[in-house]
């Protein structure tokens, strides 16, 4: 094995933009990516920007999506490696379309279709007729395995086995050997109905089912069976990646553990313990769901894998947008470790070998009096000085969570305060607006004194001119302290990112329950109270960020519309005008018509009437030109009543998010009151306990 071969890549991530659908463009969707031309980057809004290994904007064709990120992981097959595809993305983002997963031959000579029938087409171009080929194709649904090439109705039943040598292997599950790329075709066809005929709820299922496309190749070295290499390709179309009422989810996290997807739900779990740095070599809870244990060996294990995230540009979907970008920035950060797959028991054989070196070298040590293995007293010494360090550590640890859990106690308290004094603020300023309005202020209060003889009169008018003055003033402070809230806001999300990724642990749902626990708990209740108070202020963050940006956007839209409202005045007038014209010409028109035909019988007349038709030309050109202008004017006037229709549907997303983010605090508050109360019992107890 050279050391190319052991080195450690990250799962790659591309990152594709569809275009706008037609469906989209007529409500009026504005795009709200942008891309750096050159640069694997998008940019969300004015200034969120991520970067991957491939971005694809809305012009690129499929074919180049293949030959830049697909092609070299088909090579890395051929010689040996695992690889896997796997699409994301929120329903309707794309993935079906990238992964060509409805692919019919009868597309065969279409050039937009997607990964898989190119797979196909690649594999039988390359293998040579030492290479066998066998696909299978499966649905994950329900958590349920349903094989989609069985061909019969009866579900056979379908268990997962981890092989310490060969990995994952799935039991009972149909292989198919194909000869050719025709009959691969055939499968995946065969596969796509049984998929569509399987349930009738699966339409609106399809959308929560995730589809796994499978190759194997065998490649025979020599001619002892036994000497090959295996190695698999997962196409996978993933389910759709939007959360499902996840307002409701926050009081009841294990209604929402059944309602959304589970795959995908582990799945982001499973990327997130991979992706931090900080939890290397700890446990990764593949365990939780069919999609993560059959994927075990494509995320952070034996293969080459590209994600492919899909994303749509319209601004209606921002939301789910930047959840997918998220998604697939800690995508990036997993290490897989490829290995050929060379026949189990050659790699056997390697792995004795090495056993027998490493046994050699002890036993060199050993006999030369210096091995560390065997002494008497050093291990133990060994051994009290680690339980030592151990017990510091633990110390340490529930000292640190003691310490955060006050911190985001104190976090939450400050969100609250911030959030009371942005309403209190929204309310003088809208307060303000309306003083500002108000014709008091518009009355030139100088002149009146000037002109005013009573002395006392004069007096009161200019106290009313002061007052003027202190609202002015008002005006001004007030802006300050809107920028200053922001600053505190933006601080305030900096200090809590800092933290990297936290996870309460799983299967653990809401708050300790206080009734069952004993005294020995407390410590370990009082970090998972505090890991679970810091992720729901995570939670807060994410919720602060999308609520920041979606404002940022409708102020955005808000000063377009306020431009357009002069253009619209404009507008309707000029159309009054446009379509009283069009009305006279018309019937300037008819009256050359009627003269024309009394002309036509008079032969003198000839000349007269011959100029009458050049006017009546252009007439008619004129009357073309002003309702094209008519035309377009109306279709300016429709664009500006979608954007308004899109202000008021993000202004009622932003309140109900708002809503969301107080109901949220009010259950961190609530959850860390009831936790003080049982920790302050618990103290007490023990204290009796040690007493007695
Ligand atoms: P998903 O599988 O993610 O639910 P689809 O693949 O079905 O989404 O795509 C939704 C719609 O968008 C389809 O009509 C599809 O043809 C279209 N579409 C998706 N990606 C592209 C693209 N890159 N270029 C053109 N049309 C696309
Ligand atoms: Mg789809």
């Amino acid at each position: 094995m050279t050391k190319d071969d052991e080195k450690v890549i990250p799962v790659r991530v591309a990152l594709r933009c569809r275009p706008l659908i037609p469906k989209e463009v007529n409500e009026g969707c504005q795009c709200c990516l942008t891309f750096v031309p050159g640069e694997a980057q998008v940019i969300v809004g004015k200034d969120r920007a991520f970067t991957y290994d491939y971005v694809f904007d809305s012009t690129t064709e499929q074919e180049e999506v293949f030959n830049t990120a697909v092609s070299s992981l088909l090579s890395g097959l051929f010689k040996g490696y695992n690889a896997t595809v796997l699409a994301y993305g929120q329903t309707g983002s794309g993935k079906t379309y990238s992964m060509g997963g409805t692919y019919t031959s009868a597309q065969e000579h279409d050039l937009s279709v997607g990964v898989i029938p190119r797979v196909i087409n690649r594999i039988f171009l390359e293998k040579d007729n030492k290479t066998t080929v066998t696909v299978s194709y499966l649905e994950i649904y329900n958590e349920e395995i349903l094989d989609l090439l069985s061909g019969s109705k009866e579900k056979p039943s379908i268990s997962i086995r981890e092989d310490p040598k060969e990995g994952i292997k799935i039991v009972g599950l149909t292989e198919k050997v194909v000869c050719s790329a025709t009959e691969m075709v055939g499968c995946l066809e065969q596969g796509n109905s049984a998929r569509t005929v399987g349930s009738t709820a699966m339409n609106s299922a399809s959308s929560r089912s995730h589809a796994i496309f499978t190759t194997t190749l065998e490649q025979r070295r020599s001619a002892d069976r036994s000497d090959s290499v295996v190695s698999k390709l997962h196409l996978v179309d993933l389910a759709g990646s939007e959360r499902q009422k996840k307002t409701k989810a926050e009081g009841d996290r294990l209604r929402e553990g059944i309602s959304i997807n589970r795959g995908l739900l582990s799945l982001g779990n499973v990327i997130s313990a991979l992706g931090d740095e900080s939890k290397r070599g700890t446990f990764v809870p593949y365990r939780d769901s069919k999609l993560t244990r059959l994927l075990q060996d494509s995320l952070g294990g034996n293969s080459h894998t590209l994600m492919i995230a899909c994303v749509s540009p319209a601004d209606s979907n921002m939301e789910e947008t930047i959840n997918t970008l998220r998604y697939a920035d800690r995508a990036r950060k997993i290490k897989n470790k490829p290995i050929i797959n060379i026949d189990p028991r050659t790699a056997e054989m390697q792995r004795l070998k090495q056993q027998v070196q490493e046994l050699q070298v002890m036993l060199l040590n050993a006999r030369g009096g210096v091995s560390q293995v065997l002494c008497g007293s050093e291990p133990l010494r060994n051994m009290s000085e680690i339980l030592e360090k151990n017990s510091c550590l633990q110390d340490e640890n529930s000292k640190l969570s003691r310490e955060l859990s006050e911190a985001v106690g104190q976090t939450a308290q400050m969100f609250e305060r911030i959030i009371t004094t942005e309403q209190a603020n929204e309310n003088l300023q809208s307060k303000l607006v309306e003083l500002k309005q108000h014709a008091a202020l518009k009355i030139d209060l100088q002149r009146v004194v000037e002109s005013l003889e009573d002395q006392e009169l004069k007096e009161n008018v200019e106290m009313i001119q002061n007052l003027q003055q202190v609202i002015l003033q008002l005006q001004d402070e007030n802006a300050g302290i809107t920028a200053s809230i922001e600053a505190m806001t933006s601080e305030h999300c900096n200090f809590l990112d800092g933290e990297g990724e936290l996870r309460p642990r799983v299967g653990v749902p809401g708050t300790p329950n206080l009734m069952t626990a004993d005294k020995g708990t407390l410590e370990a209740f009082t970090t998972q109270h505090a890991l679970q108070q810091a992720q729901k202020s995570k939670e807060l963050l994410e919720l602060n960020k999308i609520l920041a940006l979606k404002e940022a956007f409708v102020k955005e839209m808000c000063q377009g519309n306020s431009q357009l409202e002069p253009m619209q005045i404009k507008y309707q007038e000029n159309m009054k005008g446009l379509q009283s014209a069009v009305g006279s010409l018309q019937k300037e028109k008819e009256e050359l018509i009627l003269d024309l035909h009394s002309a036509k019988k008079d032969i003198t007349q000839a000349k007269l009437s011959e100029q009458r038709k050049q006017r009546l030309q252009e007439l008619e050109s004129q009357i073309t030109e002003l309702k094209k202008q008519l035309q377009e004017q109306a279709k300016l006037l429709k664009l500006k009543e979608s954007s308004l229709r899109n202000v008021s549907k993000l202004n009622q997303e932003i309140q109900a998010m708002k809503v969301q983010r107080a109901q949220l605090m009010k259950q961190m508050k609530e959850d860390s009151e009831k936790f003080r109360l049982w920790k302050h019992k618990k103290e007490r107890e023990v204290l009796q306990l040690k007493e007695k």
